[in-house]
Order: structure tokens, then sequence, then C-alpha cells
């Protein structure tokens, strides 16, 4: 559906960003004419986001808390040697639930008959061609008030270099009994780490739907299918689930950038992955997509450059530090080493610093307090020094 009158915002991209943004307008703008423009088939595409419930600023929780769809009071760690129960509310978004919500935006608004807070168009591809224009996949040339870019990964990691990856397969199942863990587990390590870093995240939703994942932290950003399914069918057969019904998979793979920022460089403020809105070092984009959709929604459009500038240059340590770590993680420390250092992230660390880490608001103390420790004994500080002169991408022969 096009707009027939002035556009006040157009969003370019209905993922994760994008759609935050539309929930963050409707509720601090109320007024505003707002369009989000997608290009596949249907907006949120398929995922669960799961974030930190300390990760959400305050000013968001009345357009936000409505769009979460489980809660649990804590989470546990798992590790050769530690298990752990963080008693940081952990929460999760699911893709259906988003893109309901978003879908009811665009009915009209009970104080007027007429007017709907957004319009959404998908199946339609935009270019960007200035902060308040954009070309639509017809060729057609549409003026806004303000055009934000939220069209999610730049097909630039490659070309950019020094990069890890966090691949993903999760399998959501429907169970005839109840998953034996009421809480989730965010990662189960297990003993053989020879293949680099490699866990399962599980979530359980409630009596009958549990959601297991494998994710690997590699060089390689294929994902290995049968370790995946290895580890998952491993994992049922430890909590006696017989054959369970497969009702979802989503699979992924994220960058992990430690040179350059993975940022699209374009004409329109960009935010979510797009404008580099996301935790570099643990790929989770909920509490810089949320501060963002904020930050957009309570500025002025003729003002929103000179703020998200700002914003980016204060949170500038913390972007540093996350690609550091990334740095620290795929090129001083040997793949089948890297499960110690999440081990002892969660061994040492109070949940204060935790939350703060997670949530993208960790101070210079929590940065240090990261790092110093005795390291992994075997190290590779000649690889890690070549990483600052990058020549060809580096790989563990
Ligand atoms: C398997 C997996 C699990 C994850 N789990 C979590 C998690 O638990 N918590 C968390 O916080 N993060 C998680 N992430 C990361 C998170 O999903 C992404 O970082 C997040 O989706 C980025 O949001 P985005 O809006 O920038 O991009 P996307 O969500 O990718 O959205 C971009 C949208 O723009 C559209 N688009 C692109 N180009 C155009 C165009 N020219 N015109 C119109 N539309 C266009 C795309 O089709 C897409 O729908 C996970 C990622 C993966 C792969």
């Amino acid at each position: 559906m096009t707009p027939t009158g002035p556009v006040d915002y157009a969003i370019v991209g209905g993922g994760l960003q994008g759609c935050l943004l539309a929930h963050a307008l409707a509720w601090h703008r109320p007024d505003a004419a707002v369009w989000l423009i997608e290009r596949a088939d249907e907006i949120c595409g398929n995922h669960t986001w799961s974030f930190h419930e300390t990760d959400v600023a305050e000013g968001a929780r009345p357009w936000f808390d409505a769009l979460v769809t489980h809660r649990w009071p804590g989470y546990r760690v798992r590790f050769p040697g530690l298990s752990r129960r963080v008693g940081i509310p952990y929460a999760t978004i699911s893709a259906e639930g988003l893109r309901d919500a978003t879908l009811r935006l665009t009915l009209p608004s009970q104080d007027s008959r007429d007017r709907r807070p957004l319009i959404v168009q998908t199946r339609m591809a935009c270019e960007i061609l200035s902060p308040t224009s954009l070309r639509c996949g017809d060729g057609v040339t549409i003026d806004c008030g303000a055009v934000i870019d939220c069209r999610g990964r730049a097909a630039t990691a490659e070309a950019v270099g020094g990069v890890g990856y966090q691949t993903f397969i999760g399998h959501e199942y429907r169970t005839a009994r109840r998953w034996p863990a009421a809480e989730p587990t965010v990662m189960d390590v297990r003993e053989d780490q020879a293949g680099g870093f490699e866990f399962l995240y599980e979530l359980p939703f409630g009596d009958d739907r549990v959601l297991l994942e494998y994710t690997r932290f590699h060089e390689d950003p294929t994902c290995d299918e049968p370790r995946a399914l290895e580890l998952i069918s491993g994992r049922l057969s430890e909590a006696g689930i017989d054959s369970p019904e497969l009702i979802r998979t989503e699979r992924g793979c994220l960058p992990m950038p430690y040179a350059a920022p993975e940022r699209r460089e374009g004409p329109s403020p960009a935010g979510g992955y797009a404008g580099g809105w996301y935790h570099a070092a643990t790929g989770y984009s909920m509490p810089l997509a949320i501060r963002f959709a904020e930050l957009v929604a309570r500025s002025r459009p003729d003002r929103l450059g000179g703020e998200l500038a700002a914003a980016a240059s204060r949170d500038a340590m913390r972007r540093g530090f996350a690609r550091f770590l990334n740095r620290l993680l795929f090129c001083l420390v040997m793949p089948e080493d890297r499960w110690r250092i999440f081990r002892r992230f969660y061994a040492v660390l109070p949940e204060d610093r935790i939350a703060r880490f997670y949530g993208h608001r960790f101070n210079a103390a929590d940065a240090t307090r990261i790092i110093l420790g005795r390291p992994p004994t075997r190290l590779a500080p000649l690889r890690f020094a070549r990483s600052f002169f990058p020549i060809s991408r580096p790989g563990f022969a």
C-alpha cells in the first residue's frame, strides 16, 4: 500500500530495527505519517530475538513492553566445571508477534476514523537517494520528511575484512511433555571444543514448546548442520523428549567484526545492522536497536543527523571495545580455547556488570574487569599482531 498524502518518515527495511522504529514513532509522534517499506513478502522475517530486560531503555517501556512474547526471571549458563544461574530477567520477541503488533499499527487509530499510524508496503525494494528522498522499485521518486535506512546487513563483511562469524541453526519443537527446565540456558558448552567455540542455546516456551539453537563462533561463515543436528538431538534425548514435532527452523550468520565496523555508508541516517547499531561482541541487536528507535522518535527530523553522530561518539569506547574483544577472540585465542574466555566471563563477573555488558552500557571499569585475568596458556600473538595489518584474511591452518 503506497501513501496518498505527504510522508513524514519513510523507514526502508521492515526487520527488527524498522519495526521497532515504527512502534517508537507511533508512540512519540502519533501525528506523523510513517511509511515502512520491505522488499520481502512480509515484514520481520523468521526470528526469535532475545535480550536481557535490563537492555530496555526506560523511556522505551511504554511502546516496547507490549511487544515481548516471553519473559523469564533468569537464565542459566553451563560450562565444563561451571554452572551458574544469572538472575537477570531474560525475554524474547518472536517475529510473528512483532509482525502482528506492527500490522496492528496500520489499522485506523481510535481517535480518528481515517488516520493510520503506519502504512506498510511489502515486496518493494527501495533505493535511498538522499536524507529526504527515495526511489521505489517501480522507479517512482518519493520525497519525505526523513528517510531512515533499516536495510540490515551491508554486503561488505568480506570486503572490509577482519571478521569472525557467529552461525546459528535453531529448531523449535512442539513436545508431548513439558521441557525439564523452566528457564533458558543461554550457553550450554560441552567438553569437546576442537572445532571452535560452540554451544547449545535453549528457550523453553511454556508447556509444550522449546527452541534449541546450535551456535558456533568461527572463521567460517557456513553453518555446520550435521554437528548442529547431533547436539540438538543429543539434548532432546537427555531431556527424555521422544519424537517431538519440528515446527520452525531458523538459521543465519552474523559477522563479528574486529577491524572496520560493518556499516553501510549511505546518504540517510541508518539504524540496526545497516548503521552499526548492534553489539559487535555478543551479536545481540536489541539494546542498540531500541536506543536508536528512541533517539529517532524523540529527535526533530532536521536535527537527527547531529543527534545520531553525538550518540555514536558517546558510544565510541564501547563500540571499539566490543571489536577489540572480537579481535582477541578470533586472532589471539586458539579456536579450541575460545570457550574459556566465556567461562571466565561468567565465573568472575557479578550480575550488574553482566547486565551492563550485554546492554552496551558498560564503563571503563567494566571493560577492564572483563579483560584482566589469566589468559589461556596457548595464544597466537603473531597472528594477533598481523591482524592489525591484514594482507589477506587470517585463518588457522
Ligand atoms: C539466527 C539468528 C539469531 C539471532 N538472535 C538474536 C537475538 O536473540 N537477539 C538479538 O538482539 N539479535 C539476534 N540476532 C541478530 C539480529 O537478528 C539482527 O542483528 C537484527 O535482525 C538486525 O536488525 P535489522 O533491522 O538491522 O536487520 P534485519 O532484521 O535483517 O532487517 C532488514 C530488513 O530490510 C529489508 N531490506 C533490505 N534491503 C531492502 C531494500 N532495498 N528495500 C526494502 N527493504 C529492504 C530486508 O528484507 C529485511 O527485512 C540474531 C541473528 C540471527 C541470524
